[in-house]
């Protein structure tokens, strides 16, 4: 059954005699992946995974000034990361030979033609939406002038932007993109693979329909931005004969609101130090989410839900945070850390014990573990009220509250500092409320969590907001709505058993949050996941 348009496409596609499928998830390497690509990798290597085709990676490395070997390594890491498996391994660069060899064919069959006009005199004579263009001056040189011209481009004959080479095919097209465009540039550049062999590059939407065909591809999906460019990849393809043709169909790219979803931008704020790097955890680079704690499966199970469509959409980062928190909750042992401690002392408590404490009530296979309850707890400095407002059902004095997994408890006294802050409360507690054996008939609503001070370790938890304002915040450029101030930073009294936990293990800190521990330079981290509340309605 298909669950989209594409699918919809490729299963008649399929009926009609197409024998295998065939698709490629087309990375440029100039930056880190971020969630929108986790989306078009969702499509491309899902529907090979649905039709028992094949997906290749296919890097788009026709831009050298801005490629880099260390993005294509950060590339190939972060799709493992996701759980796809791709079958080649591919670069356009691979192809720069075949790739000029038809533009030669082009050019000797009248297709194609050098032109002088500098980029900008391009530009200017390309026409508007509701006039034609002008057609160039070089348009009807002859094949042999421009195979010659062309191979002189090739050798270095000629500087960045003195010459290039045109598609011809009509500069009175209601589509801008068929106006002669530029399928060939000069640009003395070193090459991330190919070195200082090419002075000349293919552009993009000339170079794609022949990667595509060389490497077998059925369906070229891609995103909505490139549905102008359509008719230029099928003018590509009939004009050098391919068969069976590639079929590009496109679908709508993922925008999250909060979220900057552009390489281009991502890296302005690596480079200005705007965040910590490409791995940030508040970056939505996969690198960042990864980092963020962030499991694959919730990244695809995003994608799954937010569906493949043609319309332009912005989803909300609240719902993808839901998708996250669910994850979460079903997967993430519980356990217990306090971020603004006061003590709890058990005036009537001596020695220590060992409690039982179920690892996750919605996991049947988590079982329990063991804590130690002693004499001597911290507990939130939130869940002891000296001026409790009506319904506080954490601790006041004369109330009573649960300590979780352990006993009822009740407030008798507050010690405070000098500048009145409550710093210690001492408790009497109740032998018979033990949590799984009460008998104590005490009624308590509150359920605090806590930490034993005895056992406790130190902890520096972060917290992290959105790194984009809401849409609403003052300008609409992203500079001004970025927040440098979005992370922030606490220190935590947490239980032995999250600094003893493997690095990056996610838990849901009880009444606090999801979490991802860490050890840097020796100092225990806690950081956010994602909140605990959800505050989104689906
Ligand atoms: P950016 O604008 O972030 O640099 P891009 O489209 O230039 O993105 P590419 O490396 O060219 O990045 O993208 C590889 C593939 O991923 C392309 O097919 C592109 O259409 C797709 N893609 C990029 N961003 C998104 C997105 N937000 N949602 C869905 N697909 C996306
Ligand atoms: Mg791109």
């Amino acid at each position: 059954m298909a669950d989209n348009f594409i699918e919809q496409i490729v299963e008649e596609d399929l009926a009609a005699g197409r024998e295998s499928i065939q698709t490629r998830f087309p990375p440029e390497p100039n930056g880190y992946l971020h969630i929108g690509h986790a989306k078009s990798m969702f499509v491309n290597f899902g529907i090979a995974e649905k039709y028992n085709g094949k997906c290749n990676l296919f890097f788009d490395d026709t831009n050298p000034s801005k490629e880099k070997t260390e993005y294509v390594d950060a590339i190939r890491r972060d799709i493992r990361w996701l759980g796809y498996h791709w079958e080649k391994e591919v670069y356009a660069s691979d192809f720069f030979d075949t790739i000029y060899a038809y533009a030669e064919r082009l050019i000797t069959e009248g297709k194609a033609f050098v032109c002088d006009l500098s980029p900008e005199e391009i530009k200017n004579t390309r026409g508007t939406l509701t006039e034609p263009g002008t057609e160039s001056p070089y348009r009807n040189r002859t094949p042999e002038e421009n195979l010659r011209l062309f191979r002189e481009m090739r050798d270095g004959k000629y500087a960045d932007g003195e010459k290039c080479l045109r598609a011809k095919i009509d500069m009175a097209s209601p589509n801008v993109n068929l106006r002669d465009p530029v399928i060939y540039r000069i640009l003395h550049a070193t090459h991330h693979r190919t070195g200082d062999k090419w002075c000349i590059y293919p552009m993009y939407d000339y170079a794609h329909p022949i990667c595509d065909y060389l490497q077998g591809v059925t369906h070229s999906l891609c995103t909505l931005e490139f549905e102008d460019h359509r008719p230029l990849y099928d003018w590509v393809g009939y004009s050098l004969g391919f068969s069976p043709k590639p079929r590009q169909i496109e679908f709508a790219r993922l925008n999250l609101t909060n979220l900057v979803m552009s390489k281009r931008y991502l890296k302005k704020l690596v480079e200005e130090g705007s965040v910590h790097g490409w791995d940030d955890p508040r970056m939505p680079t996969l690198a960042g989410l990864r980092n963020r704690g962030i499991p694959a499966e919730a990244i695809k199970d995003f994608c799954q839900r937010a569906g493949v469509t043609k319309a332009q959409s912005e989803c909300e980062i609240g719902y993808f945070e839901a998708v996250v928190r669910d994850y979460l909750n079903l997967h993430a042992p519980r356990a217990m850390a306090v971020v603004d401690p006061i003590r709890l002392t058990l005036t009537n408590y001596e020695g220590e014990e060992e409690v039982e404490f179920e690892v996750n009530q919605l996991d049947e296979n988590a079982g329990k573990r063991r804590i130690v309850f002693g004499k001597e707890l911290y507990i939130e400095k939130s869940d002891f009220s000296l001026d409790p407002p009506p319904k506080y059902h954490r601790l006041k004095l004369g109330g009573y509250a649960r300590l979780k997994s352990a006993y009822i408890v009740r407030a008798d006294e507050a010690v405070t500092d000098e500048r009145g802050n409550v710093v210690e409360v001492r408790c009497t507690y109740f032998p018979e409320s033990k949590s799984g054996n009460d008998t104590s008939g005490i009624k308590a609503k509150g359920v605090l969590h806590w930490v034993n001070a005895a056992t406790c370790v130190d902890a520096e938890l972060r917290q992290y907001d959105h790194l984009l304002r809401d849409a609403d915040y003052s300008g609409q450029d992203f500079s001004e709505r970025i927040n440098l101030d979005s992370e922030h930073i606490f220190h935590a009294k947490a239980e032995p058993y999250l600094a003893e936990a493997e690095d990056g293990t996610a838990f849901q800190l009880m009444r606090t949050g999801y979490y991802k521990t860490a050890v840097e330079n020796g100092r225990h981290i806690l950081s956010e996941i994602v909140s605990l509340k959800d505050n989104f309605n689906k």
